[in-house]
């Protein structure tokens, strides 16, 4: 077991191992492939209390803390990273938002389905004029006394095609207000809504979509958090996102790994195996060392949130930029090592490849995620 962990995240581990080998590998290249996952996928990780770990037993959560969540992505992340960026939205984005800053009435009546996977909700930032620049949205939400109505356009919205929620981000204040002038609301999916599946390199089958919201009226209890402080609470719900970005780097590391050393054993080449030339090794020496560090520093990450320490909110911008960077270059490694059969669709090698380009550029692009801890620095 790990220095950092403790008994009860190992048998949550061994949990989502079970389950991830018996119901999520059969899918893997399926959701890949087909562009999408399937929805009772995530029901059954509900009722297991997997998607939300952090969340009370009250809601049908698992109680656990942050070590736990980050072990759950990372397993799943082992088999589909697309799931795992479905579930940590899901999971930490959006249900750790509710439980903090919900009125009563939506965590009565949403909290318990989305633990449960019966509800899916997607996390609407950004927009087309701005991407990182998330200060800039233009997304509107009009006060119309105890009501609010939005209107606006989202768009790379992880789960947008299927959610039955949208955690929207709108512009509450002048656009020269800019990060100050901004507000999170909870828009339940209807005739208002219009979404256009988008296609990208990788995280293939997250549902991911253009989402345009036309006079969507939500009541005032569905505001959530205070007028004028969402950017902050996105802010703040990112810090555990792009950590749980870093354990899908780890998950998706560990899995390329395994499949390299493991084909280095069992190839044959110049009357012995692949494993016994020395650039073989060093390859996979390296791939071990970085896997191990970032596994480290990961499990430091998450026990710093667990303990309340401040030093959390920078290492969440430097294992996200470790995690995605380190689950590139071994991704890249584990192909090199295991020549055309790692670039072929034999193996999950050129997904998981695909999919860790991904992890760089969501949850902030890396560059935005180094000045972000830039400004942190010193502090
Ligand atoms: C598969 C996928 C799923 C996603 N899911 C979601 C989701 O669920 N919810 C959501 O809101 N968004 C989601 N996104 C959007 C994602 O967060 C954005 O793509 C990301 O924030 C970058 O914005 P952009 O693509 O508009 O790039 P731009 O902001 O246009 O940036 C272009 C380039 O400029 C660089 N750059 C920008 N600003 C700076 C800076 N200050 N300093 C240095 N370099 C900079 C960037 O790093 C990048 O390399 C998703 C994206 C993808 C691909």
């Amino acid at each position: 077991m790990h220095p950092l962990l403790e008994e009860v995240h190992e048998l949550l581990r061994r949990s989502t191992v079970e389950f991830a080998e018996a119901r999520i590998e059969p899918s893997a290249r399926d959701i890949e492939v087909k562009g999408e996952y399937p929805r009772g996928l995530l029901r059954e990780l509900g009722k297991l209390g997997l998607l939300a770990p952090m969340a009370p037993p009250e809601y049908g959560g698992g109680g656990l803390d942050f070590r736990g969540e980050v072990i759950v992505i990372e397993e799943v992340a082992k088999h589909s990273p697309t799931l795992a960026t479905v579930m940590e939205v899901q999971g930490a984005l959006i249900i750790d938002s509710l439980l903090k800053h919900a009125s009563g009435v939506v965590k009565e009546r949403f909290l318990e389905g989305l633990v449960k996977g019966e509800l899916i909700a997607s996390f609407a930032l950004t927009e087309p004029c701005c991407g990182s620049d998330a200060g800039a949205i233009e997304t509107q939400a009009t006060d119309r006394g105890g009501e609010w109505v939005i209107n606006g356009r989202k768009t790379w919205v992880t789960s947008g095609q299927y959610a039955d929620l949208y955690l929207v981000f709108a512009r509450t204040g002048g656009i020269e207000e800019r990060h100050r002038g901004i507000t999170a609301f909870l828009v339940p999916r209807g005739s208002c809504v219009e979404v256009n599946h988008l296609e990208a390199m990788g995280i293939r089958g997250g549902g991911t979509a253009e989402v345009a919201f036309r006079d969507c009226s939500v009541p005032d209890e569905y505001r959530i958090g205070e007028v004028n402080r969402g950017f902050y609470l996105a802010m703040e719900e990112l810090n555990l996102g792009r950590t749980c970005v870093g354990a899908i780097g780890l998950g998706i590391a560990e899995r390329a790994l395994t499949e390299a050393y493991n084909y280095a054993h069992g190839r044959r080449i110049y009357g012995g195996l692949l494993a016994q030339l020395g650039v073989i090794q060093n390859y996979l020496a390296q791939m071990y060392a970085q896997v191990e560090a970032l596994r480290s520093l990961l499990y430091t990450t998450a026990l710093m949130r667990d303990r309340g320490l401040g030093e959390f909110t920078k290492y969440a911008q430097v294992v996200k930029f470790i995690g995605t960077s380190t689950a590139v270059n071994v991704t890249k490694l584990a192909i090199q090592v295991m020549g055309a059969v790692g670039l072929s669709t034999e193996t999950p090698l050129e997904y998981l490849y695909r999919d860790a380009k991904v992890t760089e550029v969501y949850e902030g692009a890396n560059e935005v995620v180094l000045y972000s801890l830039f400004k942190m620095m010193g502090k």
